[in-house]
């Protein structure tokens, strides 16, 4: 059965069922434009599924020019997270709001070549470097909101991974990374003694955690922090400085390491997961992004966090953004057509950051389970 044949999601959705001799009502009440998804997001289309959106905040969150507030909206299934969020948000804004830095560095795409040895490895690279300026003309030719910021080169005996790197404006960018690279490849392949034997050769590195995004960057680069005064800490987290710097150091430190992961957090995946499902990022990207590293320090009876997210491709025009839903999440943040993809990375820092304070207060407080118990499972206690 090629579900191809079929033109409409109802169709489609019909034939599903007959097959599998069940009923979709649910799957087949959706409100986003069935022409846009079923032309721009996804293939076969039958429906959409429905995920529980919540809203966290306000957020009080200052750049190097100015303060201001935003709500975080976060679809997700997992009961508890909305509220942690919401209490980490509440006592950061208690304690005047976290600052963030968040540095564009760019989107990469990174094929593969063949040379016929490291001699001829190392000619394309030399060629690479000789021509970048035609390298950039080609792939820029392909888009009017992307510009070539760099190609990168690795070797492996003689094959060469070429990492291009784009600006891509408001947009995640793969797949105008993509274009564009694909633009350059018979130019490089007919000047030179090489074939491009991927397009993406892995190193790019695209929805896999990696070290060389941890270290070098990729989309977004986040950092933010903030003094949690000991009032807070008490009044809002309900616990104190000693038991989150005990938490700290055996859970995010002794427990990160001896498990061998790729940078120290609590749960970043969590708050990037809701983030992203609800305003059109792509899901798939939490693999990369959700790497990173909160520090805590003790300041008298204060605590001094912060966290850094290395790898954050996101969007807020293109892909999956432009479905209505994931429009109106981006709305809840002013984003939808502002252009402002700089205050979604600190937005998104910032309510990485409350996840991370509320999780590891929570485990201070010993009262994880509990909230599982009644906001994850609905029980009374
Ligand atoms: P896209 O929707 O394919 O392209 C973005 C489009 O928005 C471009 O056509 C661009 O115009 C236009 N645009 C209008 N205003 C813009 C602005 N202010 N800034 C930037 N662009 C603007 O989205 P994408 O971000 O390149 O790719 C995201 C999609 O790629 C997601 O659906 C994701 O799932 C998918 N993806 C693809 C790959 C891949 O290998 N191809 C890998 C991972 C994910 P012009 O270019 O016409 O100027």
């Amino acid at each position: 059965m090629n579900l191809r044949t079929y033109k409409t999601a109802s169709e489609r959705r019909t034939i599903v069922e007959e097959i599998s001799k069940t009923k979709l009502p649910h799957i087949g009440n959706f409100s986003f434009s069935e022409d846009a998804a079923g032309n721009k997001n996804c293939e076969n289309m039958i429906g959409g599924i429905q995920v529980p959106i919540g809203v966290a905040g306000p957020i009080t969150i200052t750049n190097s020019t100015e303060t201001y507030e935003s709500y975080i909206p976060l679809a997700t299934t997992e009961g508890a997270l909305v509220a942690s969020v919401n209490r980490g948000a509440k006592a950061v804004t208690q304690c005047k709001g976290v600052r963030v830095v968040a540095e564009k560095v760019g989107i990469t795409r990174a094929p593969v070549f063949k040379a016929s040895s490291v001699f001829e490895a190392q000619k394309l690279i030399v060629f690479i470097n000789e021509n970048f300026k035609k390298l950039k003309e080609l792939s820029e030719k392909t888009s009017s909101h992307l510009t070539l910021l760099e190609i990168k080169p690795f070797t492996a005996g003689r094959n060469v991974h070429l990492r291009f790197k784009f600006d891509t404006q408001d947009a995640m960018g793969m797949n105008m990374a993509t274009i564009a690279v694909s633009n350059t490849i018979s130019f490089i392949e007919d000047e030179t003694n090489t074939t491009c034997i991927a397009l993406s050769g892995n190193m790019c590195v695209d929805k896999k955690p990696n070290f060389l995004n941890f270290i070098e960057g990729r989309g977004f680069r986040v950092s933010a922090d903030i003094l949690i005064s000991e009032n807070v800490i008490k009044e809002t987290l309900k616990t104190d400085a000693t038991k989150i710097l005990e938490v700290y150091n055996s859970k995010i430190i002794s427990g990160s390491l001896l498990s061998g992961s790729i940078g120290a957090n609590a749960h970043f995946s969590n708050i990037l997961a809701a983030i992203f499902l609800a305003t059109g990022q792509d899901i798939a990207h939490v693999s990369e992004s959700s790497m990173g590293i909160t520090t805590i320090e003790r300041s008298q009876n204060d605590i001094y966090i912060s966290i850094m997210l290395p790898d954050l491709p996101i969007g807020i025009v293109g892909g999956g953004t432009n479905l209505e839903t994931q429009k109106e999440a981006l709305s809840i943040m002013n984003l939808e057509n502002t252009q402002n993809i700089q205050q979604f990375a600190e937005i998104i820092g910032g309510a990485v950051l409350a996840g991370e304070l509320s999780l590891l207060s929570s485990l201070a407080q010993n009262s994880l389970a509990c909230a599982h118990k009644t906001l994850g499972r609905g029980e009374k206690i």
